[in-house]
């Protein structure tokens, strides 16, 4: 029988659970069997009992439940090329050699390191007599496939990534409580959100709880933002609101790669109009509570798919991802490379290719 083994590694994400419950069913009825690595990469260098088979029932009940049941954790000894042969003998040991990883990309790069040292490790255990030859010959190779897990929806490859939409709704919620206090004391409140490099939430729940002005790092605000955001705050109060709102990306900057922080929109509104705005950093809140039905649709969709994915196991390791609410693929590694490349785009002020080279309509 074929094994899979499901792990979730890096940050958690709402909808990792619809991920690896799909996996679970979706290989069994594929008549494979399924483990769950704990605490990501963590469980497999430490083997034992942190690599267990889950049932079709193990996986009941988790659907609507935020956070990861499997665990997840960051893994430095999976940085280390030791770390990485202790892996794999724990693997091999328990018969995996499907792996289906739900992370960022550090978790992508790392199970794709894994794989490429695969043979290396495999003739080197059997070498050392810690695995059979029989064991070396049946799992010769590591099949890997990828699905990202990231509130931050930054991945290249993909329209979205598993619990972005649960934080979206997260910060949506906690927006529309600070309009209805900030409505009664005719207050200004500056909201941080997530997304070192991606101003998706900032720019979605800006529209999604009528906020009156958005910061975001792929598109800096001209020189000029300070009194651009006055005179636009200015003209929405003089129109009857009651309220001004404004939302910040975490990693936005200003056209000279200065950080723009929610103090400095404070300082903008106690300065040059005179508001008394509160901040608000919405912080681990946004990764909390019920996944959204649609990380939970998707993410199911997407661990069936990958499921399919590593039983064929006939082409390089892909991403997972969504476009156009399909399922759809593309090379792990230069999904991975590419969005690194976005990143480093950003940061050196190179917007427009940025924004090019995420090739997505929005941000
Ligand atoms: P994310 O997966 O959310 O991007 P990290 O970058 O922290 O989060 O990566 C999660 C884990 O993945 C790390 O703790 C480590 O175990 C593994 N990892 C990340 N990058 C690498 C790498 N270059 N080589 C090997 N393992 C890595």
């Amino acid at each position: 029988t074929v094994r899979i083994g499901v792990l979730t590694s890096g940050g958690d994400a709402q909808g990792m659970n619809a991920a690896v419950r799909a996996v679970v069913r979706a290989g069994i009825q594929a008549g494979a069997e399924v483990f769950g690595i704990h605490e990501g990469w963590q469980g497999a260098v430490d083997g034992g009992d942190q690599i267990r088979r889950l049932e079709w029932d193990d996986v009941g009940n988790v659907l609507a439940r935020g956070g990861t049941v499997i665990g997840t954790a960051r893994c430095a000894a999976f940085r280390e090329r030791d770390g990485r042969k202790r892996a794999a003998l724990n693997l091999i040991t328990h018969g995996i050699d499907r792996i289906i990883v739900i992370g960022g990309d550090g978790s992508l790069t790392g199970t794709d390191r894994l794989r490429e040292e695969w043979p290396a490790f495999v003739a080197e255990l059997a070498d050392a007599g810690e695995i059979t030859a029989e064991q070396a010959e049946r799992h010769a190779q590591l099949v890997i496939a990828g699905l990202v897990g990231s509130i931050d929806n930054d991945m290249v490859g993909t329209d979205m990534t598993i619990g972005t939409d649960s934080a979206l709704h997260r910060i949506t919620e906690a927006i529309d409580a600070i309009s209805s206090t900030a409505a009664s004391h005719q207050r200004s409140f500056v909201v941080e959100v997530m997304g070192r490099h991606c101003g998706y939430l900032a720019v979605m729940s800006a529209i999604a709880g009528a906020a009156d002005y958005v910061l975001i790092p792929e598109s800096p605000p001209a020189d000029d933002w300070k009194q651009h955001m006055s005179h636009v705050l200015r003209q929405s109060r003089r129109a009857g609101r009651r309220t001004s709102i404004v939302v910040i990306a975490e990693g936005t900057q200003d056209r000279q790669g200065n950080p723009i922080t929610p103090e400095d929109v404070r300082v903008v509104l106690a300065d040059e109009m005179g508001e008394d705005a509160r901040v608000t950093i919405l912080g681990h809140v946004q990764r909390g509570g019920t996944p959204s039905a649609y990380d939970r649709w998707m993410a199911t969709m997407l661990g069936h798919a990958a499921v399919g994915e590593v039983l064929r196991g006939d082409r390089e390791p892909q991403l997972v991802a969504v476009r156009g609410n399909r399922p759809t693929f593309m090379p792990l590694m230069e999904a991975v490379a590419a969005t690194r490349r976005v990143a480093s785009l950003i940061e050196e002020g190179r917007y427009d290719e940025a924004m090019a080279a995420r090739g997505r309509s929005f941000v």
